[in-house]
């Protein structure tokens, strides 16, 4: 069974006050954690007192620079980050839109977290929704290679490796759904997740594409969170606004966690 994961990217947002609150409330609410994977994405000022408060907390860094030390004013590096966190965000929208990021460093930042030894959640997302009517999956298949969303996938993973591949966590995040208080539906989410696993066996193969966690993020909350936990293709969600709220983000670890012991038991039934 792929892993079921629930990441909160808090953006920046928070005090220090706020984000031990938030990381301690929602470790204290929760005990479905060994079926769930949850992480924090807190600004990475809170990382290091994050770590030394709660050991047990999973963390992941917003962003990193692509290169490993020099002078780059401002950046943060893979290095620094050993020991304390696991998992680099890249590509969010918001740091290709309002930072510029290209496609080129999205690809050398990539690489640099994996030659880490850290965990890439990759995030791609297309800026207006797809028409996919009714159509056939092999029909979605060629609209989302086409569209920029399969090109930033194309793009952002060239020359990885198949090792490198599979310690990669990709988010669908569609734009338009990202703060808009617009989340997809739970079928579309599903429908262009299947059509991105099916491009992961071309761009790698199909152990890789098989076993690869794909996440929604885009305007997840308690009430849209079951719609998505409903698809077995959909492997958790990455949660912006509402991973600030401890009761909100473990009401939505909750709902996967559920939906994921009801496919286990239907599984081995
Ligand atoms: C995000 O920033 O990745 C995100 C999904 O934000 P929100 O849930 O607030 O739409």
């Amino acid at each position: 069974m792929r892993e079921t994961i629930v990441a909160g990217n808090w953006k920046m947002n928070t005090t220090i006050a706020d984000a031990m609150a938030i990381v301690g409330g929602v470790l204290r609410r929760n005990d479905e954690f060994g079926r769930v994977k949850v992480i924090f994405l807190p600004p990475s000022i809170w990382l290091v007192p994050i770590k030394e408060r709660y050991r047990s907390a999973m963390l992941g860094a917003q962003n990193i620079y692509s290169h490993l030390r020099g002078p780059y004013t401002g950046e943060l590096s893979v290095e620094m980050l050993h020991a304390i966190a696991k998992y680099v965000l890249v590509g969010h929208s918001e740091r290709r839109t309002v930072f510029g990021e290209d496609h080129a460093l999205i690809n050398a930042k990539l690489k640099t977290v994996l030659q880490a030894n850290l965990r890439p959640i990759l995030a791609v997302g297309e800026e207006a929704k797809l028409n996919i009517g009714k159509k056939e999956k092999r029909d979605i298949l060629a609209l989302v290679k086409k569209s920029e969303l399969g090109r930033s996938l194309v793009s952002a993973t060239r020359g990885l490796s198949h090792s490198q591949w599979s310690k990669m966590v990709l988010a669908y995040e569609p734009v338009w759904a990202i703060g808009s208080g617009q989340a997809a539906s739970g079928n579309y989410a599903n429908s262009i997740i299947g059509a991105l696993r099916a491009m992961v066996v071309q761009l790698a193969n199909d152990k890789v594409a098989t076993n690869i966690p794909i996440l929604y993020g885009g305007s997840v909350s308690r009430y849209t969170a079951p719609d998505f936990a409903q698809f077995e293709n959909i492997d958790g969600v990455l949660v912006g606004n509402a991973s600030l709220r401890v009761a909100e983000f473990s009401n939505i670890i909750e709902t996967f966690a559920l939906a994921r012991a009801r496919r286990k038991n239907e599984n081995s039934a």
